[in-house]
């Protein structure tokens, strides 16, 4: 997907990040400010040289005048040396610890952002596109630095120091200097727009031609079959036809910008040796200044070309920042208001008062009333789609209501912090993922200052105990996809014992849906049992001995509570839970 590039929008946030380090960063100035003074006197030294060589083949000195003007000349070069070794450390150290810092503040930033955006978003993104971007986004700050340290600041100190020296002996070749860059400059930048334009078009065009090799391939049948051979290769030429003619507009581009490049710096040498060998044969300068103006304009083509390379990487930069920085335009959908408080569940009763829902214009609930009162178990039965699991988004607040409210313990959600909110609540999933990590960090992930004594009661409370015996380090090991692999009983385990160890008043019960072997079920469901225990708990229900003991049934259809009551009462009426009921099989309702 082609984006536009908003560059001032980009040079605003890496402004942003770079300000934070901004000691470092002038630092690294510093050095390059430094090393292109040290230049300077390197070319006045050799000005020096020519001036008094010249002045005493003319004889107008003494030797020893000679000497001692040569001695200074040697100094100056051996300061030079100096100040160019300790200029070069210095500015390798800065640019390194700018580059990793930004690289730091960027990566961290980023993964912060996008953390805290919504569950939506997360459902709706490709994580493999979000890893990937991170990493980028670190390299681009990299990329940024390096461009900065070493093409554009060089370039920058080099012109002014430069332009104001040459301006203190002649000012025409001041101004020539000044125009070749500018011209150069802007020439470069034309072209590369235009160079960059070309390669897309080129890349394009080879993408679609590859498409069509591998297409002609697959039909090979078709075409051997009807005899197309020949239809074929004139397609075939056509199509490479094309991208030949992309790819040579794209070179001409270098062609056109490297004949530019020589022609601008052509006319310059001309015109600048124009101007100062007339100074000279005026006797306004000496032989020594024309040397020293010429050594100057060679050191700044130099850079220039480096310039020129800088912008090409300066606009890959730019594409990387524009699709890492859209992120930060991303918001989190559900915000907290101002002046919210951290919730304290103390009673775990629940209520949804008046609940109006749609997912994004399609309405689901409407009038939604349902109370929980603390303690109760509560099974949510209704055939796929029927609305279980938003119910239990909302009371995590994953999305918002659109009209009335869910209340926890008489207090509407919405007064409380996300984040508060959802640590109070726990919850056993459908489905246990496992973080890569040790089978004790995993469980404590639920609450993560819990002491190693609570770690290994809950292990033991969810039977987990038993397992840890098999393995090789213990409750240390690693499961997760790059340890040991535990099974879907065991996962369950680990969710149970999470559970419990965050200790909540409300808990979520999302039963599995897939078979665990009827010993282990029944196991587990005595273990879960024992976790509802003294709590509050809601549970989406596809197993029948939950359903059977739980205090409420509450059947759903279509966004609406149809029927509601004890399992032995649910079953002597005509309705949707009977129709489940005998829909049953092998004890799962899907
Ligand atoms: P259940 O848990 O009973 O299977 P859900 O609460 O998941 O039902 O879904 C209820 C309805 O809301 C379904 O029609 C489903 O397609 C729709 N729905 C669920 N999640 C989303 C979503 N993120 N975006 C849009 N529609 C959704």
């Amino acid at each position: 997907m082609s984006q536009k590039i908003e560059f001032g929008r980009n040079l605003k946030i890496y402004w942003g990040y770079l300000r934070k380090h901004k000691w470092v960063a002038f630092g690294m100035f510093l050095a390059v400010f430094f090393t292109e003074i040290a230049a300077l006197f390197e070319k006045l030294a050799f000005k020096l040289i020519v001036d008094r060589g010249n002045e005493w083949v003319a004889e107008t000195i003494t030797k020893s005048a000679l000497m001692s003007s040569l001695l200074i000349a040697l100094a100056v070069f051996a300061a030079v040396v100096v100040v160019r070794v300790i200029g070069k450390w210095f500015f390798v150290s800065c640019i390194n610890r700018l580059a990793i810092r930004l690289t730091f503040d960027l990566k961290e930033s980023l993964f912060n952002h996008v953390i805290g955006l919504s569950h939506h978003f997360h459902t709706s993104h490709r994580t493999g596109t979000l890893i990937s971007k991170i990493t980028r986004g670190g390299r681009a700050m990299e990329k940024m630095t390096d461009l900065l340290g070493f093409n554009v600041a060089p370039m920058i100190i080099q012109i002014a120091v430069s332009v104001s020296s040459l301006m203190y002996f002649s000012l025409e070749p001041a101004i020539i200097v000044l125009l070749v860059f500018v011209i150069f400059v802007a020439h470069s930048l034309v072209l590369q727009r235009y160079q960059q334009r070309a390669n897309i078009a080129a890349i394009a065009s080879e993408d679609y031609e590859k498409g069509q090799i591998s297409d002609l391939f697959t039909n090979i049948d078709s075409i051997k079959y009807f005899g197309k051979e020949q239809n074929v290769m004139r397609r075939f030429k056509k199509i490479i036809h094309v991208t030949c003619r992309k790819m040579l507009l794209f070179w001409d581009y270098h062609r056109i910008s490297d004949a530019g490049h020589f022609f601008i710096l052509g006319v310059g040498t001309i015109a600048l040796l124009y101007f100062s060998l007339r100074s000279f044969v005026n006797g306004e300068i000496t032989i020594g200044t024309v040397v020293f103006i010429y050594t100057i304009f060679g050191g700044i083509v130099h850079d220039m070309f480096g310039f020129v390379h800088g912008i090409r990487n300066f606009y890959d930069v730019m594409a990387d920042f524009q699709s890492i920085f859209s992120y930060f335009k991303v918001e989190n959908e559900v915000k907290d208001i101002s002046g919210a408080k951290n919730i304290r569940i103390r009673e775990g009763g629940v209520e949804f008062r008046d609940v109006t829902f749609a997912y994004h214009g399609k309405p689901l609930l409407k009038n939604f009333n349902f109370t929980i009162k603390p303690g109760e178990k509560v099974a949510l039965v209704g055939p796929s789609g029927s609305g279980k699991s938003t119910l239990i988004k909302l009371l995590y607040r994953l999305y918002d209501v659109n009209h009335g409210a869910v209340l926890i313990d008489g207090k509407s959600t919405l007064e409380f912090k996300q984040q508060s909110l959802r640590e109070e609540l726990s919850v056993v999933p459908q489905e246990c993922v496992l973080f890569d990590d040790t089978l004790y960090n995993n469980v404590r992930f639920s609450s993560p200052r819990s002491s190693p004594a609570n770690v290994a009661r809950a292990l033991k409370f969810s039977q987990l105990d038993k397992v840890v015996a098999t393995l090789p380090q213990k409750e240390r090991t690693i499961v997760g996809e790059r340890g040991v692999r535990l099974s879907g009983g065991e996962k369950q385990r680990v969710s149970i014992a999470r559970a419990i160890l965050a200790d909540k008043k409300i808990l979520v019960l999302d039963e599995a849906t897939s078979a665990l072997d009827s010993q282990t079920e029944s196991d587990i469901q005595k273990d879960l049992q024992r976790l509802m225990k003294g709590r509050t708990a809601i549970i989406i229900a596809h197993r029948l001995s939950t359903i059977m003991q739980a205090d409420k049934i509450v059947v759903l259809d279509k966004g609406k509570i149809v029927q509601m009551g004890r399992h032995n009462q649910l079953i002597k009426q005509k309705g949707l839970y009977k129709k489940l009921w005998n829909l049953q099989k092998g004890g799962y309702i899907k």
